[in-house]
């Protein structure tokens, strides 16, 4: 996902590598290199405007000698990597301020309307926003209110059939009727939330309007979610642009996020209506929606893995107090190739690699070969680590050359490839540890691994 806008930041980092200062040339230049980037992510114009300002006014404005203290050594932070921090920053700031929230406050029954273009992911979205809540404790009820499209209300009942959430479906009445009915349903039926899957349309017409605004005011959803498509990209901010000056929303849910090489529609869609992305699509399976944090995302786009999204991703297969563990020692520079090995494993039970592997931090800058890390990839790494002795996966520093050329030949490596996987887990270590130690001065500070 969005390898266009990683890519783009990757090779503005490798231009500004070994830049002593910014100045207004190369600056210049890898702003327009950004720019360039942004506008191929399909980002709006405005949009790319506005950050590009943003960037320079703050890279211009400071003097860049930021370093990091972690044990004896002094790590200098290079102003490229300063550099693509305030990037980050910006990109938090533009597709921020994080608000996964939903008004469920309404007692005995909440209510989530569902509204979208068609094809956009609604009813399957609806499912998945479902089994969120039930995750969460919440006791959800499907509300079947696409009654044109014969198919919406088979596809919704089955998908409520297999997660064991109750669907309300009505043949004979209109949508109004059938969302502020199933609030009393819903009630009888000791359900807390309902999700209304309105009517898709192919385009934003005078009848889906009226039926929303009846359904709003007969049902009064204490939410309105938007179900836009992030393949679409610019086209999807467009028709959020044109739904959120025609009805109230509540916020955005960007849906096929993980099929979308560009970016554009994640990165304007909030600074383009002022309304928030809560939810994002991250496949079709039913788990695949994440809240969405702005932060995570940014780390993703800049290459430098989403820790703290991974976290999460462990919590569904390992034990949280576990995960928690493995992220604090992560930070305190503490994390083995021991754990990183067991982490793999979970992984390859977590399903989409490609997904995964894009939020582990051991991959700064990019994947291996960027576009595939299949299995093989894992096989590699894995092979690696286990012919490591217990205590060179404790402790990697002790593995020098001699026990490189062991390591290489008991895993059929070459030895280059061991030399590669050790000086990644370094790098990530160092910088993790010294961000987690809170021994960094200045802006550096804050910015996730
Ligand atoms: P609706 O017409 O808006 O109700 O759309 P559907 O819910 O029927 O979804 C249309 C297609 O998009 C289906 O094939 C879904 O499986 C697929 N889809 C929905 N969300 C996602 C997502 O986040 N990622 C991917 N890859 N596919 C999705």
């Amino acid at each position: 996902m969005l390898e266009i806008l990683t890519r783009g930041f990757r090779d503005v980092r490798q231009y500004l590598q070994g830049v002593r200062t910014l100045n207004e040339e190369n600056l210049s230049e890898a702003l327009a290199m950004i720019r360039v980037s942004l506008l191929e992510a399909d980002v709006e114009f405005q949009v790319t405007r506005s950050f590009l300002e943003k960037v320079k006014e703050q890279a211009l404005g400071e003097i860049v000698h930021v370093s990091v203290k972690f044990k004896e050594r002094k790590l200098k932070v290079s102003p490229g990597d300063h550099f693509i921090k305030l990037c980050h920053d910006e990109l938090v700031r533009l597709m921020g301020p994080e608000d996964a929230s939903l008004d469920l406050r309404r007692k005995p029954v909440s209510a989530i309307m569902m509204v979208g273009l068609q094809g956009s992911g609604k009813t399957t979205t609806a499912a998945k926003l479902a089994r969120f809540l039930q995750k969460k404790g919440n006791r959800p009820m499907l509300v079947a209110a696409d009654v044109y499209r014969p198919a919406a209300v088979d596809q919704i009942r089955k998908l409520g059939a297999d997660l064991n959430v109750p669907v309300y479906s009505d043949g004979g009445a209109r949508p109004p009727e059938i969302c502020s009915k199933a609030m009393q349903i819903a009630s009888d039926a000791n359900c807390d939330v309902v999700i209304f899957d309105t009517a898709g349309r192919l385009t934003i017409d005078e009848p889906l309007m009226e039926e929303i605004h009846q359904i709003e005011e007969l049902a009064h959803p204490d939410n309105v979610l938007l179900v836009c498509d992030a393949m679409i990209g610019q086209e999807s901010v467009n028709i959020a642009k044109a739904f959120n000056e025609r009805i109230r929303l509540t916020g955005f849910i960007l849906t096929k996020l993980d099929g979308d090489a560009r970016g554009g529609a994640a990165i304007s869609i909030k600074e383009a209506t002022g309304v928030p992305i809560k939810f994002v699509g991250m496949g079709e399976g039913m788990d695949r929606l994440e809240e969405f944090r702005p932060d995570g995302l940014a780390s993703r786009i800049l290459g430098f893995g989403d820790v703290v999204g991974l976290v999460k991703d462990f919590e569904e297969v390992l034990d949280e107090k576990k995960a928690e563990e493995d992220a604090m020692r992560m930070l305190r520079g503490e994390f083995g190739f021991g754990d990183f090995l067991e982490q793999i494993r979970a992984i390859k039970k977590m399903g989409p690699l490609q997904d995964l592997i894009e939020k582990l931090p051991f991959f700064p800058g990019g994947l291996p070969s960027s576009a595939k890390v299949d299995d093989y990839e894992l096989v590699r790494i894995e092979s690696i680590i286990n012919s490591m002795t217990p205590a060179e996966r404790k402790h990697p520093d002790i593995i020098n050359q001699s026990r490189i050329a062991r390591v290489a030949r008991g895993s059929g490596r070459e030895e280059r490839e061991v030399k590669d996987l050790l000086t990644k887990f370094r790098d990530m270590r160092d910088l993790m540890s010294a961000m987690g130690g809170g021994k960094i001065r200045g802006r550096w500070k804050g910015m996730k691994g």
